[in-house]
């Protein structure tokens, strides 16, 4: 898998900040941005980027210079966004089991709003009635995303309100007047079949002719990106032709306009990012030899929690150096295992790791488990490298603990 950025270069950013390090890569964002915007420019869709996956505000002010809107899935999200400079139209909250006064904030901002529980509909009617108009997110009982844990729409998930309470859903609607003018679906992460996407679709199309305020059918995000090197990230072209299509074709179409939004994390940041991670032990062990890297579960969680293949590359020169078999393992007093078998270029103490992919999902989730640091975040923009959060310090640590 190729590097965006020079392993030199790379090592160089290692050496000046120190391991572990987050890099992210400014124009691999913004290609992501550009072959989805291009994509999608026939289907007049709206592009939210799941904030969720990276929030560094940093990044954030990228994106918004990009041209991108932002959705949040949290209050303090949609307070990020605006610290940021993303103004409310801009702004999409998707809620998800929270207590009624965070949507009550986020309503004072003016940003668009999702609801997914028939409790919070109801609050939010008798609170607005029809001053605000809103979204539903529905549970559409479809199957998909790459591992059980990112799979949000099947029939047992929390999220989304089940599409079996629709009677339910436009009594609450009626009683109030509420005008509902988005369906929202978000059916998972890491989406290998982009059909389900057309799923999803005739899915909100069957219920369109029930809701005749609504103008906005929102798809969610969850398109595929390469994390091993045989696979292939969604193909939105041919995506973008299929629901055009389907779109066309469809009687809705010709008696209101619909636009189409998407929320895409990986897609935007997985693929920019990289936690560089330095080898501290090597322990020979029968036929494979254990790495022990000065990273762990503690900064990306992703291997361990959804068995996520992760592509790693040392930034030492390759050449002439045989291949041998290692297991990549982090420092945490858990069994963190990045890499259970792959084979390197020969590694010595002290050499540098890649790890690919790192941009979605990787310092968001991080934590001081075993009260290690969290690692510096550098974003690299027009070959010029900037320190966007500072590694911690035991002062992080001790912050907002009382009685020192
Ligand atoms: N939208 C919603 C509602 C989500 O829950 C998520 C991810 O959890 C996303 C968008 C982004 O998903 P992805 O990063 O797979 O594109």
């Amino acid at each position: 898998m190729e590097l965006t950025l020079s392993s030199s270069y790379l090592a160089s950013l290692a050496n000046q900040f120190g391991t572990p390090l987050y890099v992210y890569h400014a124009e691999t964002i913004a290609q992501q941005f550009k072959k989805i915007t291009s994509a999608f420019a026939p289907l007049n869709a709206r592009i939210f980027y799941a904030c969720k996956a990276l929030t560094n505000i940093h990044v954030l002010q990228y994106m918004r210079e990009l041209g991108c809107n932002i959705d949040c899935s949290s209050g303090n999200e949609v307070m990020l966004a605006i610290h940021a400079g993303f103004t409310a139209d801009k702004i999409l909250y998707t809620s998800n089991g929270i207590h009624f006064e965070e949507i009550a904030a986020v309503a004072d901002t003016g940003a668009f709003i999702n609801i997914d529980s028939l409790s919070n509909l109801e609050k939010f009617g008798q609170r607005f009635g029809k001053q605000y108009p809103v979204g539903v997110r529905l549970r559409p009982n479809i199957m998909a995303g790459g591992h059980a844990k990112i799979a949000t729409g099947h029939d047992k998930s929390k999220f989304g309100i089940p599409v079996e309470q629709l009677d339910t859903l436009k009594e609450i609607v009626l009683r109030y007047n509420i005008e509902i003018k988005t369906l929202h679906i978000h059916t998972g992460s890491d989406i290998s079949d982009a059909k389900v996407f057309l799923k999803g679709l005739d899915f909100l199309f069957e219920l369109l002719h029930q809701f005749p305020d609504v103008k906005v059918l929102d798809l969610g995000g969850g398109f595929k990106v390469p994390y091993h090197p045989n696979e292939k990230e969604t193909d939105l072209v041919a995506l973008s032709k299929a629901l055009q299509e389907a779109l066309t074709q469809h009687p809705a179409t010709r008696e209101r306009s619909l636009q189409l939004w998407f929320e895409p994390g990986k897609f935007l940041v997985s693929s920019c990012g990289y936690l560089i991670s330095k080898v501290n032990v090597l322990k020979p062990q029968g036929g494979i030899t254990i790495a022990g890297i000065d990273t762990g579960l503690n900064h990306l969680i992703r291997p361990m929690m959804y068995e996520a293949y992760h592509h790693i590359t040392p930034l030492a020169a390759a050449e002439g150096k045989t291949l041998k078999k290692y297991m990549i393992t982090g420092n945490i007093c858990e069994t963190d295992t990045f890499a259970e078998e792959m084979m390197l270029p020969e590694l010595k103490e002290g050499d540098l790791l890649a790890i690919h992919n790192a941009g979605a999902y990787g310092y968001e989730m991080s934590s001081s488990y075993n009260a290690r640091f969290r690692p510096a975040e550098v974003l690299v923009q027009n070959d010029q490298a900037r320190l966007i959060r500072r590694r911690e310090t035991m002062e992080d640590l001790l912050r907002n603990q009382s009685g020192l």
